[in-house]
């Protein structure tokens, strides 16, 4: 049989890095055994409706690179189906659950029950005090039928409950997990159908997934306890169930359940934050899959041929912002500089560094940017950036004259004395130096270098406050990349004019 698998969120508002992870291992496992991969949208619960959280859904699938040829897509700004076994949108799909809950109720699989909320809410109340989990205590199951049919015609409101066998065990099996062993005894009779004719979770997933052909349910390990109750509904009508793989918790460092409360969990936020797709994706792809090997950068395809069942963790899979770090940085370091650039120019307007009107790029300062002078300043942080959104903070002092501090314009080893001795002989030594020599650092480098040896100076006392003058930091990219960026963005003269500055602030 084909293989299909379904990522079938609800639409919250945004999406889980959890979330990520399941349509990522979805996706890669259609990819990798060439079936289909369905996007159904869970949202039959009315209450938690969410304007556009469907919409937000779909544009980050096909943004990470998710595609899938079955489900709800977008197209011409309007909701659509793509497929044969739609609607894909389960609030359209309540006249076939209607029809299941029926077939259930027939054959006494299911029951009508007319206990209030009430009524519910002290018997939680009882159990609670009697420290036992809360469970229905099954009054309905047993009213007689004239009693039912009596409560229906007098129009009372009603659930639909699922009758679970007594004194029974389900084994689930298990992808990931293996086998699981539930008696019965554990299990609530499930609402499966709510008063106001919408169907739970419970009954829409379990006939979605069979009306839909799913072979695999891949899903968080939060959904195990439900399965037992899933396959004694494929169990009743007769069903074949599809093959499940639960996914490990995503767990704080503390080995908390990732939360809200304690940091970003959205996906959206990370983009935001300016970490790449492709790190996203290799980040999450790592939370519980370990691929044993010592290769730790993966992209899509790779991980479509490598990912498998076997090699997913049981054990919590600990959420580290500092390997998301590490790997966006990695990626950042791997991209071409036009493309980097074009990613990072947005944080750099964010930033009020750098504008854009009809005549293109401006620094804030009026200045004209091309594209390959902000290239030039992407350049400078390429290897340090960790993520795009940091690049502000960075090179502002590409765009403004930097603020001294003696503590950080005189090296540690050095004097003012020699500090500023130093910073005149190099700025004297920069000025009669012709403009095309700043073209390259290397060259620039070997220039300086050659300077401070036929002048029987040291490096450090020389190229340390050539550097933090010119970018006022303790700690930046080196003093010849950033003046052969300075000179290549606003000419030889700023350099001079840093020089000069920092030596004035010196006197
Ligand atoms: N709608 C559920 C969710 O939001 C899907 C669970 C499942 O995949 O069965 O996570």
């Amino acid at each position: 049989m084909k293989v299909k698998t379904r990522f079938a969120p609800s639409p919250t508002g945004y999406m889980h890095i959890g979330s990520l992870r399941t349509a990522l291992f979805c996706y890669l496992f259609s990819r990798q055994n060439k079936g289909d991969f369905v996007l159904r949208i869970e949202d039959t619960d009315q209450a938690r409706f969410i304007e556009g959280a469907i919409e937000k859904i779909i544009f980050l699938m096909h943004d990470m690179g998710l595609d899938y040829n079955e489900g709800v897509d977008v197209q011409n700004g309007r909701l659509i189906d793509k497929g044969e076994f739609g609607p894909y949108q389960q609030s359209k799909r309540r006249e076939i659950y209607k029809e299941y809950a029926q077939e259930l109720i027939k054959t006494g699989h299911a029951y009508y029950c007319f206990c209030d909320e009430r009524r519910l809410a002290d018997l939680r109340k009882q159990q609670e005090a009697m420290k036992i989990a809360p469970q229905y205590d099954k009054k309905c199951r047993y009213l007689s039928q004239t009693q039912v049919q009596s409560n229906l015609k007098q129009g009372l409101p009603y659930v639909i409950r699922q009758a679970i066998p007594e004194n029974s065990q389900v084994i689930v099996k298990d992808l990931v997990y293996k086998e699981i062993v539930i008696d019965t005894k554990t299990l609530d009779d499930q609402v499966l159908m709510k008063s106001d004719g919408f169907p739970t979770y419970h009954l829409s997933v379990v006939v979605d997934d069979h009306l839909m052909q799913i072979t695999h349910v891949i899903r968080g390990e939060e959904w195990i306890p439900s399965t037992p109750k899933h396959l004694l509904l494929y169990k009743v009508f007769n069903w074949d169930p599809p093959k499940f793989a639960h996914l490990p918790l995503i767990l704080n460092k503390d080995r908390s359940k990732l939360s809200k409360r304690q940091g970003d969990v959205a996906v959206e936020d990370y983009l935001k934050k300016g970490y790449l797709k492709e790190a996203l994706i290799n980040f999450v792809a790592l939370l519980g899959w370990n691929p044993k090997t010592d290769q730790e950068l993966f992209s899509i395809d790779e991980l479509s041929a490598q990912f498998s069942f076997e090699k997913v963790n049981r054990a919590g899979a600990v959420f580290d912002v500092e390997k998301l770090d590490w790997l966006n940085g990695m990626y950042i370091r791997k991209m071409d500089l036009p493309e980097l650039t074009r990613k990072t120019i947005p944080y750099l307007e964010k930033a009020g560094l750098v504008a854009k009107d009809k005549n293109g790029y401006k620094a804030a300062n009026g200045n004209a940017l091309s594209q390959e002078a902000i290239e030039s300043i992407v350049k400078l942080e390429q290897e340090r950036l960790k993520k795009l959104s940091e690049i502000g903070e960075r090179v502002k002092y590409f765009f403004s004259r930097p603020q001294y501090n003696p503590q950080i314009l005189i090296w540690k080893k050095s004097n003012l004395e020699q500090t500023k001795k130093n910073l005149q002989a190099v700025c004297e030594f920069l000025e009669n130096l012709d403009e095309k020599e700043f073209a390259s650092a290397q060259t620039l480098e070997a220039k300086i270098k050659q300077f401070i040896s036929e002048n029987n100076l040291e490096n450090g006392p020389v190229l340390w406050p050539l550097r933090t003058a010119l970018s006022g930091l303790e700690a930046s990219p080196g003093p010849f990349e950033i003046a052969s960026a300075l000179c290549r963005v606003y000419g030889k003269q700023e350099i001079i004019a840093r020089l000069r500055a920092a030596i004035k602030f010196l006197e």
